[in-house]
């Protein structure tokens, strides 16, 4: 059998109250919506000749009548005769701005008008339990009242309500909504929603200091006036020229968006392309916060001015989630699911516009200004590491721009720093060693040794170096990185200039044998080495391979090893030339021998800063006892 499924009208009322937005508190932008496509129509009418009447200076007003327990949404755009209630009202679903946008397409595509669906104003039924349409044309139709209580019922009738063009929506707001008559909330919803649309939007009055005259008395008494509180900047600077801009107009309107951001921001990017997709906005580098899961303000999105979301996840690049402004597009389908967003292709060429644009800006800002650059880089190179790792595009343009900083406070792109290094720092199988620190401090014993040695150190300290430096070595041929106390300097770069061996294959095994006996079982591997007889006796040193995995598990990735956290493992390495490896070897007492090597390995430790707690407290009681 086959049949119809009867969709009665009755219907949908409740369902588009329900489901239509999950968030009520967006009537309020529709209605404003409507309010400012109806005037961007008017202008435009008036622009092309075709509506004989002046513009003028339009405002759109918002009132609360607390004793009527009704708001009031009123505009003086184009207004409606009583046909074009029925068709454009009366049909849901059917996009009277669609329609102006195919009427007038030759000319109306840049005049910003909003609405798309034909759903918006019926938004209005989320919060209201009757709404009103007062409306005069701005031919010379009369002016109409439409009223309709949700349901499918509704009047619509000639009156004398209004005599001058435009229209006034009157919500009577059902009982479960009446927090929208308090000034405060739709003030909250205007700054959220509608602070930079493109009509000014009046709520109240507000008093204004008149100025005081040049021969004011002692005891002069301000003077205030009764003037309009409008509560939006309709022209926001991303709307405007570049070149109309100065570097002070950015910021201004850096704190503008962000009014509790005190910092200046770093530089900024401003976007503006037409094809083939529409976008215009203006993007921040801030200074980040050390703690980056407390990126509060972000990045917002708007269409044609007005506010849609703060959460860019899909649209933007990852990597520029951390960045703050706004970008402005039409041309975001917002109706579909943030994976179905990734998607989009037209998603996709604006991400990749943007991170294009990024990439310019930074290498212009390299290219002439290579100092300033510089001393912005450690509030920018996290953002610009974690682009390198996670975006193939940004990656291909990173090597204009990234820099490598030294621990004495040289900046080298990686091109630059193989030529600087070359000479000292490649090894006998051809490969080049660069070394690093992740603290100045508790490397630092590590880093004077290496700059004895004519090595250039440098310091690569946030928490996803690791990833970084894994993906260079497998992109860049025989390079490689160390940490500066991966290994015992002479062996970090290993040259070929053997050390001879002073003690015999069995005498070492007798030293390694008695170092093992004192050591901890766990967490630490005796390594004999032949050095210098003048190198550190002992040193303790945690393999690059080791901690660079345990980095990058702990950050996410890793292959094999993110699961499970794996333990340290420290290589305790004993210069078997020393004369502390001697002294070991001739003490006969065990006790006395036993004592050498700890103290020996907690000298080691205190030095990499791995000596705690009650061992600390030991090593320290056993010391005083030496001089006291
Ligand atoms: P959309 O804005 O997507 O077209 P809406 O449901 O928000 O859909 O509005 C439907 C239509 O009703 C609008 O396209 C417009 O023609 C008409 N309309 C709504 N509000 C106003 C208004 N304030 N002034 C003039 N026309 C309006
Ligand atoms: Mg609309």
């Amino acid at each position: 059998m086959k049949g119809n499924i009867n969709v009665s009208v009755e219907n949908i009322f409740p369902l588009i109250k329900k489901f239509l937005y999950s968030d009520h508190e967006i009537f309020l932008r529709e209605l404003i919506s409507n309010a400012t496509d109806a005037t961007l129509k008017l202008k435009h009418l008036t622009s092309i000749g075709e509506a004989k009447v002046a513009y003028g200076n339009p405002v759109i007003e918002v009132k609360v009548d607390k004793e009527q327990k009704t708001l009031h949404i009123s505009d003086q755009g184009i207004g409606m005769t009583a046909e074009e209630v029925e068709k454009y009202i009366n049909q849901i679903a059917f996009s009277g701005a669609e329609e102006f946008l195919e009427k007038y397409k030759d000319t109306a595509k840049d005049s910003g008008v909003i609405g798309h669906f034909g759903l918006g104003f019926y938004s209005a039924f989320m919060v209201a339990k009757e709404v009103e349409i007062i409306t005069k044309s701005y031919t010379d139709a009369p002016a109409v009242r439409w009223v309709c209580d949700g349901s499918p019922e509704y009047s619509l009738e000639e009156t004398d309500l209004r005599t001058e063009r435009g229209t006034e929506i009157v919500l009577h707001l059902a009982d479960d909504s009446l927090e929208f008559l308090e000034a405060s909330r739709i003030e909250e919803l205007l700054r959220k929603y509608n602070r930079f649309m493109p009509i000014p939007i009046k709520f109240g009055t507000k008093q204004e200091p008149l100025p005081v005259p040049d021969d004011a008395p002692e005891d002069y008494q301000t003077e205030y006036v009764t003037v309009d509180n409008i509560v939006n900047n309709p022209t926001p600077a991303w709307t405007k020229q570049p070149s109309d801009l100065s570097e002070e107009d950015y910021k201004a309107f850096y704190h503008e968006l962000y009014p509790t951001q005190f910092d200046e921001p770093l530089f900024y990017i401003h976007l503006n392309v037409d094809y083939p997709f529409h976008l215009t906005g203006i993007l921040y580098f801030p200074k980040l916060s050390k703690d980056m899961t407390l990126q509060k303000d972000r990045i917002q999105l708007y269409q044609n001015q007005v506010f849609v979301t703060d959460n860019v996840e899909g649209i933007v690049p990852d990597f520029l989630t951390m960045l703050k402004g706004v970008i402005d597009s039409p041309d975001i389908p917002l109706n579909v699911s943030r994976s179905y967003l990734q998607a989009d292709g037209n998603v996709k060429k604006i991400a990749n516009y943007i991170t294009r644009k990024v990439a310019d800006k930074l290498k212009s800002l390299f290219n002439n200004n290579r100092e300033d650059f510089e001393s912005k880089w450690n509030d920018i190179k996290i953002v610009l590491e974690y682009g390198m790792l996670t975006d193939d595009k940004f990656y291909e343009k990173a090597g204009d721009f990234m820099l490598y900083p030294t621990v004495d406070g040289k900046y080298y792109t990686l091109t630059e720093l193989k030529e600087a290094i070359k000479e000292q720092q490649t090894d006998k199988n051809g490969n080049l060693v660069v070394l690093y620190a992740q603290n100045k401090e508790q490397q630092y014993t590590s880093i004077e040794q290496a700059k004895e040695k004519g090595y250039e150190v440098l310091v690569l300290d946030t928490p996803i170096v690791s990833h970084l430096l894994q993906k260079l070595e497998g992109d860049n041929e025989k390079l490689t990185f160390s940490r500066v106390d991966a290994a015992p300097i002479a062996k970090l770069i290993a040259k070929e200039e053997p050390v001879l061996a002073k003690h015999s294959d069995e005498e070492k095994q007798n030293l390694k044998a008695a170092v093992e006996k004192v050591l901890p079982k766990e967490g630490y591997m005796v390594q004999l080495e032949d050095l210098d007889s003048d190198d550190t006796p002992v040193v303790i040193n945690q393999p690059e391979f080791m901690r660079r995995m345990k980095e990058m598990s702990a950050t996410g990735g890793g292959g094999m090893f993110a699961m499970g956290g794996f333990p340290d493992m420290y290589h305790v390495v004993v210069n078997s030339n020393s004369a502390l490896a001697e002294a070991i070897l001739q003490t006969t007492d065990e006790t006395a021998k036993e004592n050498l090597i700890k103290q020996a390995f907690d000298l080691a430790r205190l030095s990499q800063g791995l000596l705690k707690g009650k061992e600390l407290s030991d090593f320290v009681k056993r010391n005083w006892e030496l001089v006291n």
